[in-house]
């Protein structure tokens, strides 16, 4: 029985909003996530669930008034608050880049020397530029910073990167890639008791989910004469499981997956003999390490 409760704090409504959300559900935490609501508490885990605006969350962390979070590296990057970075999550990935009008020459980073760059991220960039040398006027603004060399209030931007299609939309160009960022478990330093032992407890559900994301479970049927040609494909978590079909000379084999080489695999399965492939989505793995690259 837990006397206490981990409050853990989300971005309220933005990008991050739906993977976090996602995540904590699939670690089988059951919140109420209507729509502007502010705090919730899971039914069925002791956990308190806070939305604010992701800007605010490494403070909140740090001050204690939550006691984890889920923020893009970019946010700790720039707000640089003394909190711990638990584990990556592998949502929300983005880049920080400069970027100039589409029409303008580039040849190197030289080339930003004087000019005027906007950005929400001026300490980042700062120390992106120092460490290369480069002295720009970085004019800091909050949002909406891909316009700024249109309206002429710069020469060059620095800002969160996707796709790329707002800044094609805005006649821009890509030149530096200045850091790259994902959503992050951040917690507070030095938790201890209670408290750490819920975040442990809420890190291994996440560490189960995401080594699920990255596997796929399959399924095939292969003549026995092939099946060291076939098995050799697939290491599995051990070793594949390998049972005799009803039909004599055959058998089913079932693995573990990288999602990462999945299609050069199957390819190689089929040009190996094997038949009737099924490839099913994997829940949770716990524990497990599936052959090459396996995460947990
Ligand atoms: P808030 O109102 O909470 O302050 P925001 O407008 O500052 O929200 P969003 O645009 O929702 O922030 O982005 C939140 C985070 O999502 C970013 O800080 C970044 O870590 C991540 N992200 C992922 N992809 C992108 C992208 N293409 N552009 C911007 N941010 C992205
Ligand atoms: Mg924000």
């Amino acid at each position: 029985m837990n006397l206490q409760n981990l409050k853990i704090a989300l971005q309220r409504s933005g990008r991050l909003s739906e993977g976090s959300i996602e995540l904590l559900k699939k670690c089988d935490i059951r919140f109420d996530d209507g729509v502007g609501k502010l705090k919730s508490t899971a039914q069925n885990f002791p956990i308190e669930i806070f939305s604010l605006r992701d800007d605010d969350i490494p403070r909140y962390v740090e001050d204690g008034v939550a006691d984890v979070g889920i923020v893009g590296e970019n946010i700790l990057a720039e707000h640089g608050c003394a909190v711990e970075v638990v584990e990556k999550l592998g949502f929300g990935k983005c880049r920080l880049s400069v970027a100039i009008p589409k029409n303008h020459d580039y040849a190197s980073i030289d080339d930003l020397g004087g000019k005027r760059i906007a950005t929400s991220y001026p300490r980042v960039l700062g120390r992106y530029l120092e460490g290369r040398g480069i002295a720009a006027e970085i004019h800091t603004i909050s949002g909406s910073v891909e316009i700024a060399p249109s309206i002429g209030l710069a020469d060059a931007v620095c800002d969160l990167v996707g796709s790329g299609s707002t800044l094609f939309t805005n006649g821009l160009r890509e030149t530096e890639t200045v850091m790259t960022s994902e959503a992050v478990l951040i917690s507070r330093k030095n938790l201890d008791g209670e408290l750490r032992q819920l975040v442990d407890k809420l890190l291994f559900r996440i560490k189960a989910v995401n080594a699920a994301r990255q596997n796929r479970y399959i399924l095939l049927n292969a003549p026995n004469e092939r099946l060291n040609k076939i098995t050799e494909l697939l290491p599995g978590i051990k070793s594949p499981t390998v049972m005799p079909l009803a039909e004599t000379g055959w058998s089913s084999v079932h693995s573990v997956i990288n999602e990462r080489d999945f299609w050069d695999v199957v390819e190689r399965l089929k040009d190996a003999g094997a038949e009737g492939i099924l490839v099913l989505s994997i829940e949770q793995m716990i524990n497990g390490c599936a052959g090459r690259g396996g995460v947990l």
